[in-house]
């Protein structure tokens, strides 16, 4: 169960951080085609992390496997929604950095565009979910599969972790729940 640890940062370098133990088996690699996503991406200017589908390349894992190590300061939050997904990038720049859901839920999308381009794919596995397809990525031939063993696998991972302080430990949230930064909320679409 060892993996991988990766790094990752923002566009400009300031927000930096790392993910530990990256493996097929300790996390998933998963397109995400939903509106959201991309609402998401193109509301900070990103739109060039989206594939020409309008997809979005995602590896979940157990946020206590990520760490920030510099920069912290620049990172920012934002939901679509009052109660959507929290929504994590660097506003140094812009670059949307991950998604995570409430602070009890251990899960965090990573989204790739903040990794370095190469050793990723051989590390994280071949995408092996693609989820949320939209009428216009199914015409270009974009096939949805392996929802069902994708929501298994983040439940699978949330319980397996336990209730200890270590797989707890999130840097997205303070240790009274509350978000390390308020989020904004995003302007009505
Ligand atoms: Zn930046
Ligand atoms: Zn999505």
């Amino acid at each position: 169960m060892a993996g991988r640890d990766l790094t990752f940062g923002c566009a400009c370098g300031k927000l930096r951080g790392v993910v530990r133990g990256v493996s097929p088996r300790n996390g998933a690699r998963v397109d995400c085609y939903c509106k959201d996503c991309q609402a998401f991406a193109r509301l900070l200017g990103a739109d060039h992390i989206l594939d020409e589908n309008g997809g979005t390349a995602i590896y979940q894992t157990l946020p206590a496997r990520l760490e920030l190590t510099e920069g912290v300061k620049n990172l920012a939050c934002l939901r679509l929604t009052p109660k959507g997904t929290y929504r994590w990038y660097a506003n140094c720049c812009n670059t949307p950095l991950a998604n995570t859901g409430g602070p009890k839920l251990r899960f965090v999308g990573t989204l790739l565009a903040g990794y370095k381009p190469g050793e990723m794919a051989q590390v994280m596995g071949p995408p092996t979910a693609v989820v949320n397809v939209s009428a216009e990525a199914a015409e270009a031939g974009v096939k949805a599969r392996g929802m069902a063993a994708l929501t298994a696998k983040i439940l699978w991972r949330h319980f397996k972790a336990g209730f200890s302080a270590q797989t707890r430990r999130t840097p997205f949230f303070d240790a009274t729940g509350h978000p390390v930064v308020t989020p904004e909320l995003a302007p009505r679409r």
